[in-house]
């Protein structure tokens, strides 16, 4: 039997082996270190691209129709749920007929909370569009999550399912990209650290092991955290970014550097625990959605007291819901979710229509699906422009000016447009 305290005797003259030429390199470059002074502020160097600040949010489980419900309303005196006690405001905008559009939705809307302290703004509303969440009909929360933070179709990055384990080749995260473009590893194994700025706030579950690892093994991922809990003012993974931005401020100021750069993942889960305990018809699912709305607007409001209100913020979910679970009836596939984006225009024009066989193809049986239907007609709301979400890997580096394609496994298609 190999205890630890075996295992490391056993391990202890190879470390001693492998330690001795970093002790040695460690004494040369601390002598080299000595004769020539490095400079304490280390300098930035921003990102080439357009941006140099995003923040992305997967919004677990928001459903396409209810998300379209609850951003667009006409009757201010109804609440944003049956019996609720949140009622819509106004967006200031009109409709097709001249009438006053109000909304459950005011971050991704464009106007301001009811309850947002005075002399808060109303922020700019948000472009949304509909998305589908996989090809491969599967909607799960882990194979999704990976799919946006590395471009790849779930058959490529390997997480077919959330108890999927291992898979994900290194190097190939959106954080690895970033960092290894902006803040490459040194030859002594080590990246500056203040040039480009990571964070992620997840459970490691939900976006799988590898991908984690391979980030924060790499230095590619500078700060992990779980969600939180609820409480206070700043719920969650708002909180952990706060504190991240906090630092990250703190030392733009010590160091004298020029600017901060970062990207940023938050997970916002409530809406699919709400989902799979309520079903997606209930007030408590519509309740929680609203609910996260605010965290959005929260998170808008905390970076432009930082100083980073330009950060373009996408915003997606991973599944959408049928009752209580993420898959219709008889085994049909919810697609039925979204995209937003806030402080960057998309262009869908490239994006081909999703067709009848693109439907039927992720059927067991594509060929009766085409000749005989599919077993329930093919909802309307699941007739859209063909974007996935891999689409949001290859955007954001497009973004940020980085090159990949031809030489990335990413399979999504950008949506920027310069
Ligand atoms: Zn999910």
């Amino acid at each position: 039997m190999i205890t630890a305290k075996n295992a490391s005797r056993r391990l202890a003259p190879l470390l001693a082996l492998s330690i001795l030429p970093a002790l040695l390199w460690l004494v040369i470059a601390n002598a080299s270190a000595q004769s020539v002074a490095a400079p304490k502020a280390a300098q930035t160097v921003p990102p080439s691209g357009d941006y140099q600040r995003a923040v992305f949010v997967s919004w677990d489980g928001v459903r396409r129709d209810v998300l379209y419900d609850l951003l667009e309303v006409s009757d201010p005196l109804v609440p944003c749920w049956d019996n609720g006690d949140v009622f819509p405001v106004a967006t200031g905008r009109v409709d097709a007929g001249g009438a006053p559009i109000f909304t459950c939705l005011p971050a991704l809307a464009g106007a301001k909370p009811t309850d947002a302290p005075a002399g808060s703004p109303a922020y700019a509303p948000y472009q949304l569009f509909a998305a589908h969440t996989t090809n491969d009909g599967n909607t799960m929360t882990k194979p999704q999550h990976a799919s946006m933070l590395t471009g790849q179709n779930t058959e490529t990055h390997g997480l077919v399912g959330n108890r999927t384990k291992g898979q994900l080749a290194e190097g190939t995260t959106i954080f690895e990209y970033l960092m290894n473009t902006y803040d490459p590893v040194q030859p002594d194994g080590r990246r500056d650290g203040t040039i480009f700025r990571t964070h992620m706030s997840s459970d490691r579950k939900y976006v799988g092991r590898a991908l984690y690892r391979w980030a924060k093994k790499s230095k590619a991922l500078q700060r992990a955290t779980g969600h939180g809990n609820g409480k206070g003012t700043l719920p969650g993974p708002l909180r952990h970014a706060d504190k991240s931005f906090a630092r990250w401020k703190a030392e733009e100021v010590e160091l004298g550097l020029t600017e901060t750069d970062f990207f940023m993942f938050l997970h916002f889960k409530t809406p699919d625990w709400s989902g799979h305990r309520n079903g997606a018809d209930s007030r408590a699912y519509r309740r929680v959605i609203t609910e996260t709305d605010r965290k959005l607007y929260t998170l808008m409001d905390t970076l432009r007291t930082f100083g980073w209100g330009d950060a373009a913020i996408l915003v997606t979910t991973d599944h959408g819901f049928n009752k209580v679970h993420h898959t219709r009836d008889a085994g049909r596939n919810v697609f039925n979710t979204w995209m937003g984006a806030y402080n960057v225009t998309l262009d869908l024009a490239q994006i081909p229509m999703r067709t009848t066989a693109d439907y039927c193809e992720s059927f067991s049986d594509p060929q009766d699906c085409l000749s005989n239907g599919p077993e329930e007609p093919m909802p309307p709301e699941d007739v859209v422009p063909n974007v996935f979400l891999t689409v949001v890997t290859p955007t954001l580096l497009d973004m940020f000016g980085i090159e990949w394609r031809g030489i990335t496994p990413i399979e999504g298609e950008s949506l920027y447009v310069p």
